[in-house]
């Protein structure tokens, strides 16, 4: 298998001096070297042909032994030095200190088509930075960053990759629930691909040691690499690199409220610099649209990663960058100016959105309002979001608002609870909407093709994955490949596949890994 590496995070910046792999504090240092742990038996579960084919892979490479080597640790491929990188962070709102790459090592970065990849492996044992955990992943959560990462992309939403799943053979000790019941589940290793594995926390872990000298050199190196736009040689850059930072964050975010995807765990260790989707854990898909739901049982009582809340937390976290990049800037105010602008353009940006996902063409000034009125009728009784979204489509301009909830209605998961008074609030809410729509004079198969776009018919409900882990635990692999072959057409029709078109089912109403998750994984 050949790979066209060409290094750079471990080449351009400082590396920790210490090649001891034992838990420690790391100072002055991007990262350490690691070596994976060595797998007992590898297997491969599944790859994703088109990840694979934009590292320059072909179906030779991807079928070979050598590929399940390198892509579980078992290998060392070639060229490749291998790291494990340091970060810090704020969890649930706190100062955490030292975090870093615990149970992800870094194989290498490779360049094909002009592009960079970085190719990480997630589950291939301890680092440095594991302290009491054993840097490994079970089956079940890396089944669903395989898959979601994968769905993610193909709904547009910014997104590390997943390039493949692999068994390591070895068993791995979990208390899933934190309730003492602990089991040995199946180790399983992810190779994640991304531009840049670079998170805010890995800014703030310099800024917190006042180590000004490598945050200039990491600041330095990110913006060569993956903000080229940013050409300037003064002092400023930093502040034109905080300005791009939010920007990207702030649309990754808005396409999450988008698709209905709560992240679950946004931690500022948990925010890629570059503004992409990343460290696919409790993660969960809003099923009845609920702003107040999170999957994470971790946050079931503060839910503070909320679906309602992300956007603000995006805030919340870009504010502990800020304080972070101060250091370099030396300025407030230019930096509070910057935030100060994150919630008008939120307010915008969502807006446009929500007004693409209704079809609009037009702008109205009170769009807001109206956008408002509708989530919170949506939050009446139990209504599936994906569904009651892909349905508004098919609405045309000639139903009288009763004949638009008629169509609705397999949106809702129970349809006593839609009493008269809630009725009442759709009619006047859909009487509006055929007003609107009127208005605009839009052909309805116009407006449904333009609907359709950014309303997803698909997506990875939690139950579908939870469905692909029980086979995958008993061997069969199928639905893994069902669903990311589902995936990939996400706001396609496709015939075949309409029962993945549906509520959640009853069963899966409170089942572990369906409704709740926790970050043991
Ligand atoms: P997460 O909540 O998954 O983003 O993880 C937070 C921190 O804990 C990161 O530094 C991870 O690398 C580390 N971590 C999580 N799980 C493990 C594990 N099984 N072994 C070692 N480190 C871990
Ligand atoms: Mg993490």
């Amino acid at each position: 298998m050949k790979l066209n590496i060409n290094d750079t995070f471990n080449k351009e910046l400082p590396a920790d001096p210490n090649n001891n792999n034992v838990p420690r504090q790391v100072f002055e240092a991007c990262f350490s070297y690691v070596t994976p742990k060595t797998p007992s038996q590898p297997s491969l579960v599944h790859v994703s042909k088109e990840v694979a084919q934009l590292l320059g892979l072909s179906e030779k490479d991807w079928t070979s032994k050598d590929f399940i080597e390198v892509f579980t640790g078992a290998k060392t491929q070639e060229g490749s030095q291998p790291f494990a990188m340091c970060y810090g962070g704020h969890q649930f709102g706190h100062w955490a200190g030292q975090l870093g790459d615990g149970r992800a090592i870094n194989l290498m970065e490779v360049l094909n088509n002009n592009q960079r990849w970085a190719l990480q492996l997630k589950g291939a044992g301890e680092t440095p930075y594991s302290r009491r955990a054993d840097g490994l992943a079970v089956l079940r959560s890396s089944i669903r960053e395989h898959l979601c990462s994968e769905a993610m992309h193909h709904l547009g939403v910014p997104t590390t990759r997943s390039l493949s799943l692999c068994l390591s053979g070895d068993e791995v000790l979990r208390d899933m629930m934190y309730d003492g019941r602990s089991a040995y589940e199946k180790g399983a290793i992810v190779c994640r691909v991304s531009p840049s594995f670079i998170r805010f926390g890995n800014f703030q872990i310099f800024a917190s040691r006042k180590d000004k000298k490598n945050l200039e050199k990491l600041c330095d190196y990110t913006i060569r690499h993956f903000f080229p736009e940013i050409k300037n040689n003064t002092k400023n850059r930093y502040l034109d690199f905080f300005h791009a930072v939010m920007d990207r964050t702030l649309k990754m975010v808005v396409e999450w409220q988008r698709v209905g995807f709560v992240h679950g765990v946004m931690n500022t260790d948990n925010m890629s610099i570059l503004g992409l989707t990343i460290d696919y854990g409790p993660y969960g898909w809003l099923e009845g649209y609920d702003r107040d739901w999170t999957p994470n049982t971790t946050d079931r009582q503060q839910k503070r990663y909320r679906f309602g809340n992300q956007p603000m937390i995006a805030l919340w976290n870009l504010y502990q960058l800020a304080n972070a990049l101060f250091l370099l800037v030396e300025e407030a105010k230019p930096l509070e100016d910057a935030l100060a602008s994150y919630r008008p353009r939120l307010m915008q940006a969502k807006i446009k959105m929500m007004r693409n996902k209704l079809g609009f063409f037009t702008e109205k000034e009170n769009d807001g309002l109206y956008i408002e009125s509708l989530e919170n009728t949506l939050a009446l009784i139990e209504t599936d979001m994906t569904i009651f979204f892909r349905l508004l489509a098919s609405i045309d301009g000639k139903d009288q608002p009763k004949e638009a909830l008629e169509k609705l209605q397999p949106a809702f998961y129970h349809i006593n609870d839609l009493n008269a008074e809630v009725r009442a609030t759709w009619i006047n809410w859909l009487e509006k909407y055929r007003e609107r729509i009127q208005e605009e004079g839009i052909a309805s198969t116009l407006r449904k093709d333009k609907m359709n776009l950014v309303n997803p018919k698909y997506v990875l409900r939690n139950y579908m994955a939870q469905l692909a882990i029980d086979a995958a635990d008993k061997g069969d692999y199928t639905l893994i490949e069902t669903l990311y072959e589902l995936l990939k057409k996400p706001y396609d029709e496709q015939p075949e596949m309409e029962k993945w078109f549906a509520k959640r089912p009853e069963w899966a109403r409170h089942k572990v890994g369906c409704s709740m998750l926790s970050c043991s994984s």
